[in-house]
């Protein structure tokens, strides 16, 4: 299948081309038609997939073709997401997809002077890509009106209620013309998901892609058993391989990611730390940075790590192992991107074992250990992990709606359309 083939017009096939892009990911080949025909779509994918060109290639082509717009600019469509860092990455994608058509993208979120994002709205804008605050926030000033859109995207719908923010966007679903197209995406369908779908899509065709599988299979993955004191040295050990050019580094909290940037980089290895608690000019920084190789290694939280897309990033390293062990696949699912390969190392104490054990029986495979290291596993006598943290796989949580089995496996292992 090549994107010539989805009907896509001339100008977006030669920004797909300059994007290097030679086929369309499975997703975009399953959603594409459907959102050109203008009907509403649910899409069980996450980020990795090449879900942002499935919507935005077509938005793209769908709003170009009303030329009126060149008079008069106003906020035809929509995409809400959650965390700054994919709002940004999205309007480069629409920047980038877009290139040859004319129409403008801006980007609002919070955490930084509102002027930048006020004055661009003001020069008229044909989409808007943001994140739920802000975006409430200016529209509360009067700077937005949502009245004209024709093309709604809700992205990451799990994370947002992950993250609180359902409230938001339920908010925003009130204002939104009744007559409109929605585009609902969510890496997981968990029943209150279901629900906040069925509120806002009428009759959607549903595609559902799984990467995990994929990602699973193409990523090499190594664990090592070692003493939660030795896990510094660990890493600086691993880390002396200079074939490891970038490594994202993964903390399960933000004290502990700027623990280990500062302790790495006295090693005189090129370290940040990403993470909620800092500024959002830092975090893009950090992440201009590591993009561009200025430093080697960035240590980051999972929330803030959410869905970043840094182009051959080879290994990922799990200092501690997460305790929910889908959080593990969306880790490992920074590299490995659009068939490259990658590595994954796991650090695994005692403590940690259970966590451990629930990642295999979610993947189905059992992780290759590395014996014979220079900082073996001493301490057998698992130090307890405290029990409220240690979070049981729930299935449902971890299926779309749409597979109509409890085994989560299936759908770590299915690709498939229902219209
Ligand atoms: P996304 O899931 O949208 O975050 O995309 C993940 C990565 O895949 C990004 O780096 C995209 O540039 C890349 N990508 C998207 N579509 C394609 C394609 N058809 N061929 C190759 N790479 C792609």
């Amino acid at each position: 299948m090549s994107f010539q083939s989805l009907n896509i017009i001339e100008p977006i096939l030669e920004a797909v081309k300059q994007e290097g892009y030679t086929i369309p990911t499975p997703i975009q080949e399953q959603s594409i038609p459907i959102i050109l025909q203008g009907t509403d779509l649910l899409g069980c994918a996450q980020t990795g997939t090449g879900k942002t060109a499935a919507f935005a290639i077509p938005i793209l082509q769908l709003l170009s073709a009303d030329k009126t717009y060149v008079k008069k600019r106003k906020i035809r469509s929509l995409v809400v997401t959650p965390t700054r860092e994919l709002a940004i990455q999205i309007g480069e994608s629409f920047k980038a997809y877009g290139r040859h058509v004319g129409l403008n993208c801006t980007v609002i979120f919070g955490g930084v002077n509102q002027n930048k994002q006020t004055s661009s709205l003001q020069g008229g804008v044909d989409i808007v890509v943001a994140t739920p605050g802000r975006l409430l926030d200016l529209m509360n000033q009067g700077f937005i009106s949502l009245r004209e859109v024709e093309i709604f995207v809700l992205d990451e719908a799990d994370r947002m209620l992950d993250m609180g923010f359902i409230h938001d966007v339920k908010k925003l679903i009130q204002v939104l013309p009744k007559k409109r197209q929605s585009l609902f995406f969510s890496a997981t369908m968990p029943p209150e998901i279901v629900k906040l779908a069925n509120t806002i899509l009428f009759k959607p065709s549903k595609v559902s892609v799984s990467p995990e599988s994929l990602t699973v299979d193409i990523i090499k993955q190594y664990v090592y058993f070692t003493d939660k004191g030795s896990k510094n040295a660990l890493l600086v050990d691993i880390l002396k391989d200079k074939n490891i050019k970038t490594a994202l580094v993964f903390t399960r909290t933000k004290h502990g990611a700027d623990k280990v940037a500062r302790i790495i980089s006295k090693q005189n290895i090129k370290a940040e730390a990403i993470h909620g608690n800092k500024s959002q000019n830092a975090r893009q920084k950090a992440l201009t940075n590591f993009k561009e190789q200025i430093t080697r290694v960035l240590v980051a939280t999972d929330i803030a790590a959410r869905g970043i897309d840094i182009e051959e990033l080879e290994y990922v390293i799990n200092y501690e192992i997460p305790n929910i062990a889908e959080t593990y696949v969306h880790r490992i699912g920074r590299t490995g991107r659009a068939g490259a390969k990658g590595t994954a190392i796991s650090f695994c104490d005692a403590s940690e074992k259970g966590f451990l054990k629930d990642i295999e029986k979610l993947i189905s495979k059992k992780i290759p250990v590395i014996e014979n290291h220079s900082f073996p596993l001493m301490d057998h006598d698992p130090v307890k992990a405290p029990k409220q943290q240690h979070v049981k796989r729930n299935t449902s949580h971890s299926r779309p709606n749409t597979a109509g089995n409890n085994k989560a496996k299936k759908w770590y292992g299915k690709s498939k359309t229902s219209r």
